[in-house]
Formats: C-alpha cells, structure tokens, sequence
C-alpha cells in the first residue's frame, strides 16, 4: 500500500493555469512582463516582476490574495486526499517557486498531504518583497540538462527523489505533469512506474513523439475529474498486484518450514 510516490507537477496539473502568469495578470502587470519576457530567462523575470511589483506598491498581502483565488478543478483536492488516504506518498515537482506554492497549498488545506515540495527557492526580505531563485545555481553549478530551462531540470530532481526513497524498498513512482518541463523527469521513469500527461499539452506531445524512450506504463488525462479517476484507479491496480505479490511469497514461504521440517533427523533418534 505505502509503496507508491506519486510526484506532481504544481501549475496546469494541480491547479488550472500557470500561477506565475496569474498573479502578473491579475495584478495589472502583464504588458511589462511580456516586454521582459524575450530578455531574460523565465526565473530571473519572476524576480524582476516581483521587484516591480513592490516597488509599484502592491504588497505580499496582494499577491497572496491573488494566489488564494487561483482556478482549481474541484476533483483535484479530494484526489489528492484519497491519494494520500490509500497510503501514497506525494511530493510536488514545480518550476513555479516555494511562496506561490506554499499559499495555494496551504489555502486549499493540502500542507499536511506533501511531503516534499521540490521548486525554486523564495522569500519575503525585510521591505516586504518577494525573491525568487533558481533551483539550481546556473551560474556557478549548470546543470547541464539540454532538455530543461537552466533554472531547473525536474529530471534531476527525479533522480534525487528515487535515490533518497532506494533504501525504503521498492518503490512504484506516479509523475503527474503538463509542460514541456515535465519531459525530463518522465524519461527518468523505469520499468513498473507510471507518467500521467496531461492530454494535448505539451509533456504528452513530447511523450507520443518520444514513446520508446518511456519505460513508464503511460496514462493520459484531460482534467482534473479524469486525474482523479486515473490516478486512484492506478493505486489500486498497484496495490492489488503488490498485495497478489505479497500473497504469493507468504505461500512460497510456507511451503519452505514444510520442506525443511521433512528433511531433519527425528528427534527420537538423537541419543541419551
Ligand atoms: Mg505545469
Ligand atoms: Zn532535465
């Protein structure tokens, strides 16, 4: 039961739309950001827009208002609860940052349900503006990933996932994402895991373009009611084949005692 992590993505797949662009739009800033956007890389333009942000007088407070009413499917928090009720473990996977997540999350009730947030780094400094950096240090460790923005390759972050849980056993993964980010960490996937793209985005094109380099059994969805039927009917397939797994070695080992125990000297042959 307690053998599945399932990792999600954060925007387009656990909410609706790309958080980032939200709080820009919703905040009236949209026609700078689009005239940053070509200059800078996606990571260092967030910084760059919460820095105008502040200096134009919106506060955290705004922007947390913002993100506590961003669009969410409402099936996709009780999948996520019956995800974690059936014994899973779950971690997000975003190229968004640590605040933005942290708010929605914890608006929605989630905090408890994760147990690993893995996203580029922010914080409040003492003016009361946000920061935002990037997952990995580009310019003084790049991580050399052709197939992922220099902030962050989710595939790297996959493989230190599988490593840190290769001690607890063997462990069935689930990634759940959309975006052309979320290609990276799908080809990590081995033998007995699962990739849920989100159907006609961009991770999905990726996948049917790229299908024999996926190890993973492939699962598309379309919205967050097909995510929930999806992903609770794939737990319980994998707990059913792990519990027929577990069933089938008690038998073996039963009928080991059995063999052993016919083979022994009888006990009434050992001498006084
Ligand atoms: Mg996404
Ligand atoms: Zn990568």
């Amino acid at each position: 039961m307690a053998g599945i992590v399932a990792v999600f993505d954060f925007d387009k797949t656990i909410i609706d739309l790309d958080s980032d662009n939200w709080v820009v739009d919703e905040l009236g800033f949209t026609d700078l950001f689009n005239q940053l956007l070509p200059t800078m890389p996606w990571n260092t333009l967030m910084d760059t827009m919460m820095k105008e942000l502040h200096s134009n007088g919106k506060t955290i407070d705004d922007i947390v208002k913002v993100l506590e009413r961003v669009p969410i499917h409402p099936r996709i928090v009780p999948a996520i609860k019956a995800a974690h009720a059936l014994g899973c473990e779950l971690r997000i996977v975003s190229d968004a940052n640590l605040f933005f997540i942290e708010t929605i999350v914890k608006h929605l009730g989630l905090t408890d349900y994760f147990s690993e947030i893995n996203t580029n780094p922010s914080y409040v400094d003492e003016e009361g503006r946000l920061k935002i950096f990037p997952c990995h240090d580009f310019h003084s460790s790049p991580h050399g990933c052709n197939l992922c923005p220099p902030n962050m390759c989710k595939g790297m972050v996959m493989e230190r996932i599988q490593a840190s849980v290769a001690s607890e056993g063997k462990k069935k993964f689930i990634y759940l994402g959309d975006g052309s980010g979320d290609f990276c960490p799908s080809l990590k996937l081995r033998e007995g895991d699962h990739v849920m793209p989100r159907k006609d985005y961009p991770v999905w094109d990726l996948i049917c373009k790229n299908r024999p380099h996926i190890k993973a059994e492939i699962h598309e969805w379309s919205d967050g009611e097909d995510l929930e039927r999806v992903l609770l009917q794939l737990i319980h397939t994998i707990s059913m084949e792990e519990a027929n797994k577990l069933f089938a070695e008690e038998c073996k080992f039963e009928t080991i005692p059995m063999a052993a125990h016919e083979s022994l000297p009888k006990a009434v042959s050992v001498p006084h």
